[in-house]
């Protein structure tokens, strides 16, 4: 088995400390790859080439827009034309089913194609202004931070990936790359697209390695511009700290505890369908997962009821065979999620489905779930406090509008959240008063590579996606204009 390799200054390379280590695949326990296992000296070796690239070199940097852009839609078209061994590969590496795999792969080919129409259009403000100093003209021009660290989980191993690089590259930066250990194959892919297409030399970066150093690295040093980082708000908080050594700027997409919120008018079967999609898609490893439903009291035993049929009804097997549910991204991930289970039943809130490990035929040597529903929970348990980032969903009923907000924005995260209702007025009425910064009427999931992603309170700071994407990765220069050039004097103005 070849070793998948860190890619820095344009070549491959191992780490220096010569480590490997063994990458799973979750559905079958059985090592499917080696991968080079860098350290901090490796990060800093990385930060040089990049900041070499940036500030001397300046090719990908001072490279025109229009040419800047077309470079995208190269790599846009070599993921179209590896789309089915990328998706394979996030399949075998993450646990997800092929067919969501490919969903992936198709919204990062899109994400690359949105950001090189984007840059292509350059924009800035103009102002006329008229201060004690006379009349001037202000203009603002975007230009690129510098040297930036990328860090992303292991979710949407591509995706979450392609969402910072896109935005980075567009904007001009020169990138350092780090993915989630647990799953590094389609970015080690990605990369080679990124040589092939002939990105210029030191200008994008992989580096492999556990988080703790290598991300750590990454957040700390001092010749690093920005890092932005998608993952855990615990290690959000970490990379803040990392980071305040040069005043970096950081853009955090952290984790979310989102609510769902059903009233009694709602189409039910439709609340159900979206209620699915929001906690069992990908697993439930989703950070705007709908982990919390707040339901009307009045419907809420025929919700359940009917979730629970649905729920009993996903098949769970080999992600390649395209069941409803694949497997869990490690074993360590798996006993997590079956210790916050353990917890919900120890605290009193009733299992009505699932709330196991799935073991049937060759599933038993994998890492599977089965997507578990817990009714009548409440605030003060660990199911309801804390992201779970599996298949599991608490239930909990109000009776009036201001009990289902109140409860909506009890939680210390503001990602995501929902509301199924057939009265308009008082969708918005509730979407409104929701503190989140990612919120979906009568559907639950849906995501736009257009439209900003992004979370309020411990969730996150910053957005990705849309125009707002790419400004994170942008300084913003104002130029003020005298239009009537000469002295003037001190005290005159
Ligand atoms: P994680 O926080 O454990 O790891 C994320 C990344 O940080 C990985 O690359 C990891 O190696 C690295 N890392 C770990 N410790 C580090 C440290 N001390 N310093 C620097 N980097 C470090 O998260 P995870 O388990 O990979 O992913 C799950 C989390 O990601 C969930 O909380 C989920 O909500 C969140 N997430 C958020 C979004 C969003 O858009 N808000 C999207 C996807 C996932």
């Amino acid at each position: 088995m070849d070793i998948k390799k860190m890619y820095i200054n344009g070549s491959w390379t191992e780490s220096a400390s010569g480590k490997t280590r063994e990458s799973i695949n979750p559905a079958t326990g059985e090592v499917i790859a080696t991968v080079t296992e860098g350290d901090a000296a490796d990060v800093r070796r990385a930060v040089q080439a990049a900041k070499e690239s940036f500030y001397q070199t300046r090719e990908w940097r001072d490279m025109d827009s229009q040419a800047r852009g077309d470079m995208l839609l190269k790599i846009a078209d070599a993921m179209d034309a590896a789309r089915d061994e990328l998706a394979y590969l996030d399949a075998v590496d993450m646990g997800k089913p092929l067919r969501e795999a490919e969903c992936d792969v198709d919204d990062a080919i899109h994400n690359f194609r949105y950001y090189s129409s984007l840059i292509k259009a350059p924009y800035g403000g103009v102002y006329d202004v008229n201060t004690g100093f006379g009349e001037m003209h202000s203009y603002t021009v975007h230009e690129p931070v510098g040297v930036c660290g990328l860090i992303t989980p292991w979710n949407y191993p591509l995706l979450m990936g392609v969402w910072k690089l896109a935005p980075a590259l567009a904007a001009g930066n020169s990138v350092v790359y780090k993915p989630s250990s647990n799953c590094v194959l389609s970015s080690v892919k990605l990369f080679e697209i990124f040589d092939r297409v002939g990105m210029p030399k030191g200008s994008c970066n992989l580096v492999l390695g556990p988080g703790g150093v290598i991300g750590n690295e990454l957040a700390e040093n001092e010749d690093v511009d920005m890092v932005t980082f998608t993952g855990s708000t615990e290690v959000g908080q970490s990379i803040m700290r990392a980071a305040a050594g040069n005043v970096k700027k950081i853009g955090l997409e952290l984790g979310g505890k989102s609510p769902n919120v059903i009233f009694a008018d709602a189409d039910l079967e439709g609340a159900v369908e979206w209620a699915m999609i929001g906690i069992f898609l990908n697993q439930g490893a989703i950070c705007s997962a709908g982990s919390r439903i707040i339901i009307e009291e009045s419907i809420k035993d025929q919700f359940v009821a009917r979730l629970a049929e649905r729920a009993k009804a996903i098949t769970i097997g080999n992600p390649l065979e395209n069941p409803d549910m694949g497997a869990l991204v490690s074993e360590a991930h798996m006993k997590r999620v079956l210790d916050y289970i353990r917890s919900g039943i120890d605290e009193g809130a009733t299992l009505v489905c699932g709330g196991e490990r799935y073991t049937e035929g060759d599933c038993a040597k994998g890492y599977y779930v089965r997507p578990t529903i817990f009714d009548n929970c409440t605030d003060d348990m660990t199911i309801v406090k804390e992201e779970i980032f599996g298949p599991v969903v608490t239930i909990q009923t109000f009776r009036t509008e201001e009990e289902a907000v109140s409860m909506a924005n009890n939680t210390i995260y503001g990602l995501a959240g929902a509301v199924f209702t057939t009265d308009g007025a008082r969708a918005l009425r509730v979407i409104k008063e929701l503190r989140a910064g990612i919120t979906w009427i009568n559907c639950y999931n849906p995501c736009f590579n257009e439209a900003p992603w992004g979370g309020y309170k411990r969730s996150g700071i910053g957005r990705e996606l849309g125009v707002y994407g790419l400004e994170e990765y942008q300084e913003v220069k104002q130029i003020n204009i005298n239009l009537h050039p000469g002295v003037v004097g001190w005290y005159e103005h």
